[in-house]
């Protein structure tokens, strides 16, 4: 009988700190809620301002437009894509695969469309304290560019990297459209919870967030405004147009567009000759039905987001976060026709 004692008092003594801690606090995505609609004096979503005017904390610059970014994706972030968004006071994050050549012949064709003192350093992983070393090197060799960095999605790292010189904070780890890196590695945060945790921290410090990734509709986008993002960044949605990169498919006389993460098989193949043995690819491959021009996806979203301050009573954008109340629901549409678009 003695000799089971040492296994019993083992089981009775756990290590104290080592047990996994559960945040039992329910984090919510965007299909999780809706906008309350308020009473609001508005007569028509025309006389709505899309437009926002920001001072960035450490760079001192300031922006004026319509603060949503096509995605620096190679099938998002395209020199075409720019030349269209930039009519509609829209970002581009140009992807980095151009050649000196190819950007010397966008600028002379394009000069208004150009805004070459921002900086976007984008990570899957903004966490690692290499990173957070790299933001501050960038940030005292161009002490008056504009950074972007990410991606996180917890308020003490946004806290940490604006700190460390970066203005804008890109928040969202896992919810991209082509984005496996949760199937992949089980790491992630619902993104509405996200942006409206790292706002906050990031507006004590008078930081900014772009809220990246999980929008799949005009409400998506309104809803990351309302949860207190500043800028909301796209990829699929932008996705499959004419401006978009990507090969063009015809199969039974339908058209399609292919559409991959960055971090997909299909990229590093294209980009760093194939996967590298020690790791997974953390992004897919989808053929996205082709959807022609990006103006028109433009319109629709922009209408839509104007359409929704009318309903809370929001003049301009900058006021949409004050008159949101998100109401929890357990479904957003109804799913009758929901293969019909
Ligand atoms: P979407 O608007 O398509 O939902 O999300 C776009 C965002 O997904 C991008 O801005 C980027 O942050 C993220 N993303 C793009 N490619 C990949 C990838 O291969 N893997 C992961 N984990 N995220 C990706």
């Amino acid at each position: 009988m003695t000799s089971c004692l040492p296994a019993l008092r083992f089981i009775a003594t756990p290590r104290l700190g080592a047990m996994p801690h559960i945040d039992n606090d329910v984090k919510l995505d965007f299909k999780d809620v809706l906008l309350r609609p308020k009473r609001s004096t508005l007569k028509s979503r025309s006389e709505v301002d899309l437009t926002r005017s920001f001072s960035f904390r450490n760079s001192k610059q300031t922006y004026t437009g319509v603060p949503i970014i096509a995605a620096n994706m190679d099938t998002v972030g395209t020199f075409e894509m720019a030349r269209v968004l930039c009519k509609f006071s829209l970002f581009t994050a140009v992807h980095k695969h151009y050649s000196l050549d190819q950007w010397q012949e966008f600028a002379s064709q394009n000069p208004d469309c150009l805004e070459v003192n921002y900086i976007c350093l984008d990570v899957a992983n903004g966490y690692s304290e290499h990173f957070v070393e790299f933001v501050k090197d960038v940030r005292k060799r161009f002490p008056q560019h504009t950074i972007m960095a990410g991606n996180v999605v917890t308020g003490e790292m946004v806290e940490e990297l604006i700190l460390s010189g970066a203005d804008i904070i890109k928040v969202g780890i896992g919810p991209g459209s082509v984005c496996t890196t949760r199937k992949k590695t089980g790491v992630g945060y619902p993104q509405l919870s996200a942006v409206m945790e790292c706002a906050d921290a990031a507006h004590g410090l008078k930081g900014h967030i772009i809220s990246d990734g999980g929008c799949s509709c005009p409400g998506d986008v309104a809803k990351a405004f309302g949860a207190g993002a500043d800028f909301v960044m796209l990829g699929g949605m932008l996705a499959g147009h004419s401006e978009s990169g990507g090969e063009l498919i015809e199969r039974d006389g339908k058209k399609y567009k292919l559409f991959y993460g960055m971090s997909s098989e299909m990229a590093m193949k294209k980009y760093s000759g194939g996967v590298a043995e020690y790791r997974a690819s953390e992004g897919k491959t989808v053929e996205v039905p082709f959807k022609g021009d990006v103006e028109h996806t433009i319109r629709d979203i922009l209408g839509g987001i104007r359409s929704t301050c009318t309903y809370v009573g929001a003049a301009k954008l900058k006021e949409l976060s004050r008159r949101t109340t998100f109401i929890r629901v357990t479904q957003q549409v109804n799913p009758i026709f929901s293969d019909v678009s």
